[in-house]
């Protein structure tokens, strides 16, 4: 195994660190958040759960984690498992406590040509490679609210992507978590589960939103700005 971590972490903000996993394919290479609070910290997805996340993190052992999954696609679910309060919509409650292929489409990773670049573990196998079931303790819906006592995060129920595809928003700070509802990439709509009206939808949605800083499931944070371009883009792709 090389000596390098796994995972890389870079400061975003005073509160948010930004987790990625350089050696996944770009195509799964999604953003894990850690953001730090004064009662508890959230961790906003899981990677692909090749290597122990909750090791990796700098976790402090007197605050509980709130673990939020975006949604139970499998770049952004796996190491969900290793967190004991594990937050996730209504709408894919089944999915998190199954984990099957169809609902995480980790099917799609097992059989990607070079799904990593190098190898997560000795024995690594992608063949082999499945999710640790995850069933959540707290089953939200649009309007729940997330505290660490910092911040307070309302759940957007954003389907399209997937069906259960929510964001945390800080309305008091203008920042919204987004998972794959958008970010800073191409949308990617043609996969089992999405649903292009409901899409459309959740972009006219978030162009109404007061927000000054969007972190993504995948890419760069994005300005309000740069979130409109990315939805009207999508927009303008739809109605041709
Ligand atoms: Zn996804
Ligand atoms: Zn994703």
């Amino acid at each position: 195994m090389s000596a390098s971590p796994w995972f890389e972490a870079e400061q975003l903000s005073e509160h948010v660190v930004r987790v990625s996993e350089p050696s996944v394919h770009r195509f799964y290479r999604a953003n894990i958040y850690h953001v730090k609070g004064h009662d508890a910290d959230l961790v906003i997805d899981f990677g692909m759960g090749l290597q122990s996340l909750g090791r990796f993190l700098d976790i402090d052992a007197t605050k509980p984690i709130l673990a939020v999954a975006t949604h139970v696609h499998v770049d952004h679910v796996g190491s969900f498992h290793e967190f004991d309060n594990r937050f996730g919509h209504a709408a894919e409650e089944g999915a998190f406590s199954t984990m099957p292929d169809l609902a995480t489409l980790a099917h799609y990773f097992r059989t990607q040509p070079e799904c990593v670049s190098r190898a997560p573990t000795s024995a690594w196998d992608a063949a082999k490679f499945g999710l640790n079931v995850a069933p959540l303790t707290n089953v939200v819906t649009e309007g729940s609210v997330i505290d660490t006592g910092s911040a307070s995060y309302r759940v957007l129920h954003l389907p399209g992507h997937s069906p259960g595809s929510i964001g945390l928003l800080d309305e008091r700070n203008g920042i919204l978590f987004s998972g794959d509802a958008i970010y800073d990439g191409a949308l990617v709509d043609d996969l089992p589960g999405c649903e292009i009206d409901e899409y459309l939808d959740t972009m006219s949605r978030l162009q109404e939103l007061d927000v000054s800083i969007v972190y993504g499931g995948h890419g760069a944070p994005m300005s309000r700005e740069r979130m409109n371009h990315v939805a009207e883009n999508y927009q303008r792709k739809m109605a041709r």
